[in-house]
C-alpha cells in the first residue's frame, strides 16, 4: 500500500490500436492511483501528426472502458489540468520553451536535413555515436534574429551538459545511470512548431503533477533526457517504473505471429474483460502468495511496486484460456445470455437458453461458439467414412440411424434413457453408436454433448441430418 496519493497517467499516442501491453501498463497505473486514493489520468500524445490514425483516440478510450477501467481526468471528461490532448496545449509548450531559450538551456537550430544527414553519415563512418555537432550553438542573437525574420525554418534543441552523469532509481531496475556525453541535443520543438514527445511529456507530467511514471521499458533510454528537462524546468522528479516487455511464446517481443496483440481483439474473440484483467495482473506482478484469482478491487488493494517482475513474462495463451473458462463458469446463465446472443446471431432465444447450460462447462471463449455450433445453422459437409470412424460396419450404421429416427417423433424428454434402451435392445456398441450419431448431427467427431444439444437443433433438422447421413451410407 503506497502512502501518499499517487497521480499516475497513461499517455497513449493515437497512432494505432491499443496493444495488450499498453492495457497492462494502464491497469498497473490505475491500480496504483486507486489504492493510494490518488488520480488516474489519460493524456493523448498526438504530437506526431504524421502517424495519427483517424478514430484511434476514441477507440483507445473505448477499449479501456470495455476492459472495465475508469479514469479521473482525460480528454473526454476534462479535469483540473485540461486540456488532455497535447495538440490543444501548444501555447503551453511555447511558454516553457521560451524559458529554456532565455536561460541558454535550449537553442535554435537552422541546419538543413541534408546537412544533418551528412554529419550523421560521417559519424557512422568514424564509428561515432550519431549526434548533432552543435553547429548552430555558435550563432549570435543577431544571426538568429535575422534567420528567423527571413523565414528560415528551424527546430529548437535541448542543450545537453557536456559530461554529466544522470542517475535515477527505477522501482523495478534499481539504479540506472547515463552520461550526457552519449546523449544528443534532442529536438524539443519541431520545425512545424509542435513539440516532440520528450518535451511535451515532461511539461505535461510536471503541470499535471504526475507522481509516478509507469511505462514500458522501451522508454528507459528517453528517461535521462527527460530527467534533465525536469531539472531545467526546476521541477521535482516523479518515480520512474519501467515495466518489462511481454514476450511471445515463440521468442522475442509479443507479436502478431502468435495471435492478437490489440486489446480489443481479445474481447472480439470472446475473452471476458474480467479474465483479461486477471491475466494481465499476473503478467508482470506477483501477489507473493498462491492466489491466482483477483477481482479488480482485490488487485487494487494488493498491488505494490515492489512485486513487479524484473524478468519479462511470456504471454501464455493457455493460461488466459484457463482464466477465461473459470470466469465464464462463474457467471449465471442469465449473465451469459447476452454473450451467447452476440456471438451466435443466427440462434433464437429459445435455442440460446438450451445451449448455455450445455456449453458453459467446457467453453473456453465465446468466439469458439460459431464454429462449435455451426451444424445448428447449416449442413456441414463431411466424408461418409467419418461415420464409420470407430470401425462400425455400414449396414450397422444404417440400422442405427434408421432406428434412431423413430425416436424423434414426439419430444426430447428422457432422450438419453431412450437412446440407451435402443442401444441395449439392439446390442450395439455404445461408443460406436454415439460416434455415428455425433457425426451425423454435427459433421464432426468432436462436438458438444450430443444428446443435450439436440433440443436446440429441433425435430425437423435432426431428422433431416439423419437422412443426409443415411444417403451418404447408401
Ligand atoms: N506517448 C508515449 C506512448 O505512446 C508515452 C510514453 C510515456 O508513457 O512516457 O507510449
Amino acid at each position: 500500500m503506497s502512502s501518499l496519493p499517487a497521480r499516475t497517467r497513461i499517455a497513449p499516442s493515437p497512432t494505432g490500436e491499443y496493444h495488450i501491453g499498453h492495457m497492462r501498463t494502464c491497469l498497473y497505473n490505475y491500480a496504483l492511483a486507486r489504492q493510494s486514493g490518488g488520480q488516474f489520468i489519460i493524456r493523448i500524445e498526438d504530437t506526431d501528426q504524421k502517424r495519427l490514425v483517424i478514430g484511434a483516440q476514441d477507440r483507445i478510450l473505448k477499449v479501456i472502458k470495455n476492459y472495465g477501467l475508469s479514469w479521473d481526468e482525460g480528454p473526454d471528461i476534462g479535469g483540473p489540468y485540461a486540456p488532455y490532448v497535447q495538440t490543444q496545449r501548444l501555447d503551453i509548450y511555447q511558454k516553457y520553451i521560451k524559458k529554456l531559450l532565455d536561460q541558454g538551456l535550449a537553442y535554435y537550430c537552422f541546419c538543413s536535413q541534408e546537412r544533418l544527414d551528412h554529419i550523421r553519415d560521417q559519424q557512422k563512418k568514424l564509428k561515432q555515436i550519431p549526434k548533432y555537432d552543435r553547429h548552430c550553438l555558435k550563432l549570435t542573437p543577431q544571426e538568429i534574429k535575422q534567420k528567423i525574420d527571413s523565414g528560415q525554418p528551424y527546430v529548437i534543441r535541448m542543450k545537453m551538459p557536456d559530461n554529466e552523469t544522470i542517475r535515477f532509481t527505477d522501482s523495478i531496475r534499481g539504479q540506472i545511470s547515463f552520461n550526457t556525453r552519449d546523449l544528443d541535443d534532442q529536438v524539443l520543438i519541431k520545425s512545424n512548431g509542435i513539440p516532440t514527445y520528450h518535451f511535451a511529456a515532461v511539461v505535461d507530467d510536471i503541470l499535471m503533477k504526475v507522481t509516478h511514471v509507469l511505462r514500458g521499458e522501451e522508454w528507459i533510454s528517453s528517461t535521462p533526457k527527460q530527467i534533465l528537462l525536469y531539472k531545467y524546468l526546476d521541477a521535482p522528479l516523479p518515480q520512474f517504473v519501467h515495466l518489462t516487455v511481454i514476450l511471445d511464446p515463440r521468442g522475442g517481443k509479443m507479436s502478431k505471429r502468435s495471435g492478437s496483440v490489440a486489446a480489443q481483439a481479445f474481447l472480439d474473440e470472446g475473452y471476458l474483460p474480467e479474465a483479461m484483467l486477471n491475466f494481465l495482473m499476473l503478467l508482470g506482478w506477483n501477489p507473493g502468495t498462491d492466489q491466482e484469482l483477483f477481482t479488480l478491487e482485490e488487485f487494487v488493494k494488493e498491488f505494490s511496486l515492489d512485486r513487479l517482475h524484473k524478468k519479462s513474462p511470456v504471454f501464455d495463451r493457455k493460461k488466459l484460456d484457463y482464466f477465461n473458462g473459470l470466469y465464464i463458469r462463474q457467471k449465471s446463465d442469465e449473465e451469459l445470455f447476452p454473450y451467447f446472443k452476440k456471438f451466435l446471431p443466427a440462434a433464437n432465444d429459445e435455442q440460446i437458453k438450451i445451449l448455455i447450460p450445455v456449453l458453459k462447462e467446457r467453453l473456453v471463449k465465446f468466439g469458439d461458439l460459431p464454429q462449435t455450433l455451426n451444424f445448428l445453422f447449416t449442413d456441414v459437409d463431411y466424408d461418409s467414412e467419418l461415420l464409420l470412424k470407430k470401425g462400425t460396419k455400414p449396414e450397422i450404421a444404417i440400422d442405427m440411424l434408421e432406428k434412431t429416427k423413430t425416436l424423434f417423433t414426439d419430444n426430447f424428454s428422457d432422450l438419453q434413457a431412450r437412446l440407451m434402451n435402443l442401444i441395449q435392445a439392439n446390442n450395439w456398441n455404445v461408443g460406436e453408436y454415439f460416434m455415428v450419431l455425433r457425426v451425423a448431427i454435427c459433421g464432426s467427431a468432436f462436438t458438444p454433448p450430443i444428446v443435450e444439444i439436440l433440443p436446440a437443433l429441433g425435430f425437423d433438422k435432426t431428422l433431416h441430418k439423419l437422412d443426409v447421413a443415411l444417403d451418404k451410407l447408401k
